[in-house]
């Protein structure tokens, strides 16, 4: 297994690497702060591996609690100011930190194309944050440091001598240390914690705990159903690209398929013939169409789904390979016939398995959407206006994102994106997010002479 870059690779992530003054094999600090890094993060040095080669990339250096407790003071002081800047003048921060994250748009992607979405997803939050008057301490997972370290660049290139200076904290380090220190301590009114579903319920309950607030965006187990009279053109298309697409490492990724019976075989032969056309690769090869996992751990936990899927009695009927005669963490996309009352079917597998239930009517296929504990994302295919209209009612999907003719994978920019029951019903974007990161407050003023008392209570002293 090869440790070390090579050739052109190493040429290519010595210029992303360099583009924002890092270099291969280096050590750098994950905590920043009052606009600045902080040169001795006091937390264990980790590792992170390119996933395409499993070479070393870089050490950083992260965050104790200390560093922790730190950033947050330092947060609390900026939001002094910051609170009072007038949200238009806050607004134009976010429109100008847009425009810098467009501009290193190619550089940032090419660190991080395999794993999840450690700036789009975060940058939601941000965004209404900091124009809402928030400072905010962004804990990101310890699997994509390089990329935080970039934006954390980003952020101070931008605000550095400007009234947002300070406003935006980076603590790269364990959930188990400084994101449970940033969980239990009550000086941080709100926490915005993207993650799986045990980390969410983790987080509420610490939050909870002290009657802080939290706005949960947890895992996904999302199905697309078809129907017997769907565009089988168009399902087969977002099919492919929501369980294969980024290796089944999307919260919207899709994980289930429900075919009505009539359509279900031939369209089955077409989903394996499109999967074999996918080309497992370097991300940063353009042909490539799926990239690896993010880590070795990650190929463990698709290696152990596919037995206990078998365990149960589903039946591989694609792939499923780890691809062990390369280097990095490649494997392939699995297909699997799975019976909907499988208890594995409930969980969230971070991986490209899609498995796959024939049913006979809608009402049949919604049950098997809504069977399971998340309700994020779900799509059904179908050219019937009676059967969407079914769909997207009551009656319908249970999930936080209900699609006609549109898979899982996804989703339109300015709608309210996020889950009902086990992804904890969080939502980003969409017109009313902003309300979840302000503080709430009525006020009344009386301008009378009297005080009238409720019940037409009336003491001695009147
Ligand atoms: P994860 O749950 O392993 O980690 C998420 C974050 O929580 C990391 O920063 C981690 O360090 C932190 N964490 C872990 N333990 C903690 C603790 N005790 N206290 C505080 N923080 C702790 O998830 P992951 O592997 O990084 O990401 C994949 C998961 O995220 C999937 O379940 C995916 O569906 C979900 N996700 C959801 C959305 C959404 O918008 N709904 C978006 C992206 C990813």
């Amino acid at each position: 297994m090869t440790t070390q870059l090579v050739g052109d690779r190493q040429l290519q992530i010595e210029e992303i690497l360099g583009a924002f003054n890092l270099t291969v094999g280096g050590t750098f600090s994950g905590v920043a702060h009052g606009g600045t890094f902080i040169p001795g993060g006091t937390g264990a040095t980790i590792e992170t591996r390119d996933p395409s080669t499993g070479a070393v990339l870089a050490h950083v250096r992260t965050a104790s609690e200390a560093d922790c407790s730190s950033a947050i003071a330092a947060a609390l002081e900026a939001f002094k100011s910051w609170r009072s800047v007038p949200a238009p003048k806050r607004g134009e921060v976010v429109r100008k930190l847009g425009e810098a994250f467009r501009r290193r748009k190619d550089e940032v992607v090419g660190i991080i194309s395999a794993f999840n979405f450690p700036v789009a997803v975060p940058g939601w939050g941000w965004a209404i944050a900091l124009v809402c008057g928030d400072t905010i301490v962004w804990k990101p997972s310890s699997l994509t440091p390089l990329i935080s370290i970039a934006a954390q660049q980003i952020f101070h290139e931008v605000t550095a001598g400007t009234e947002a200076e300070g406003v935006f904290s980076l603590v790269i380090g364990r959930g188990g240390t400084v994101g449970e220190a940033l969980l239990s301590d009550d000086r941080v009114p709100l926490i915005q914690a993207t993650g799986s579903c045990a980390v969410g319920e983790r987080v509420a309950t610490a939050v909870g705990k002290r009657s802080g607030r939290a706005i949960l965006e947890l895992g996904g187990n999302n199905a697309v159903i078809v129907l017997d009279d769907a565009d089988l053109r168009l399902a087969l298309r977002a099919i492919v690209f929501g369980s294969v697409g980024t290796a089944g490492q999307r919260c919207t990724s899709t994980r289930r398929l429900i075919l009505q019976r009539g359509i279900a075989t031939g369209f089955l032969e077409q989903l394996v013939a499109a999967y074999r056309t996918v080309r497992i690769g370097d991300p940063l090869e353009e042909k490539t169409l799926m990239g690896p996992l993010v880590s070795s751990e990650a190929v463990d936990e698709y290696r152990a789904g596919l037995v206990e899927i078998q365990r149960q009695g589903g039946k591989l009927l694609y792939g499923g390979r780890v691809l062990e005669d390369r280097a990095g963490y490649f494997v392939e996309p699995a297909i699997v016939r799975s019976r909907a009352d499988m208890p594995i079917c409930r969980e969230e597998i971070f991986a490209p398995i899609l498995h796959v239930f024939e049913v006979d009517s809608l009402d049949e296929a919604i049950a098997v959407n809504n069977a399971v504990p998340q309700g994020l994302s779900s799509g059904l295919f179908t050219t019937n206006l009676k059967a969407a209209e079914r769909w997207l009612s009551a009656a319908g999907s249970d999930c936080g994102i209900a699609n006609v003719n549109v898979g899982t994978s996804g989703a339109e920019i300015g709608g309210a994106f996020g889950g009902e029951k086990a992804t904890g019903g969080g939502r980003q974007a969409g017109s009313d997010a902003w309300k979840g990161y302000m503080r709430r407050q009525t006020c009344t003023i009386n301008y009378g002479d009297d005080l009238p008392l409720a019940q037409g209570v009336a003491f001695p002293i009147d």
